[in-house]
């Protein structure tokens, strides 16, 4: 490592560590051990705030690849059957591609079939704004950073208006106005 990349860390080990002398000595030797063997600098700064008994999570990671940047969401799918009904909840943190392909995914199949039901009919749709409200999160996340995860992030899909399930639950409601809204307004 040069001088430059250690003085930079010995900055950054006085701004995030602090402490005393003996205290940011151990903190950064940890650094320079976690480079030393190929750890990412995320993972040496972890490994920095563990040596000296700091919470090392104060980043975020996706729930299913270990990237970061994440962001702490959560993405919501409801399926009707008629009488009964199910929803789904699914906890991020999210990076931005695995949290898109779950978004997608679970909205889709809310839009598709989850509104068949007496309840299901007011809850899906409600279900899809709590995610379109949600999403925002996701897209202000910049991509997950190569090399920060422990696999590689799911890869997102076609987009919603790609999937069935819009134009599914658009026709429905086509459908149910020329049938049931239409003849009322007549009457
Ligand atoms: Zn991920």
């Amino acid at each position: 490592m040069g001088h430059d990349s250690r003085r930079l860390w010995e900055e950054w080990v006085a701004t995030n560590i602090g402490g005393d002398d003996a205290r940011r000595r151990n903190a950064l030797d940890a650094v320079l051990q976690a480079l030393a063997v190929g750890k990412s600098s995320t993972e040496a700064a972890d490994a920095a705030r563990l040596a000296v008994g700091a919470p090392a999570a104060s980043v975020l990671r996706c729930r299913f690849c270990g990237s970061t940047p994440a962001v702490a969401m959560t993405v919501f799918e409801h399926n009707g059957y008629i009488v009964v009904f199910r929803t789904k909840t699914l906890k991020g943190p999210f990076c931005r591609s695995c949290g898109l392909y779950a978004w997608r995914k679970m909205t889709d199949t809310t839009l598709l079939r989850g509104w068949l039901g007496v309840i299901s009919f007011v809850v899906a749709p409600l279900t899809a704004l709590v995610n379109l409200v949600n999403r925002r999160k996701l897209a202000a996340l910049p991509d997950p950073q190569a090399g920060t995860g422990l696999r590689s992030p799911s890869d997102p899909g076609p987009n919603l208006f790609k999937r069935p399930g819009v134009y599914v639950y658009a026709a429905m409601i086509a459908a149910g106005f020329v049938f049931y809204v239409l003849p009322l307004m007549r009457g």
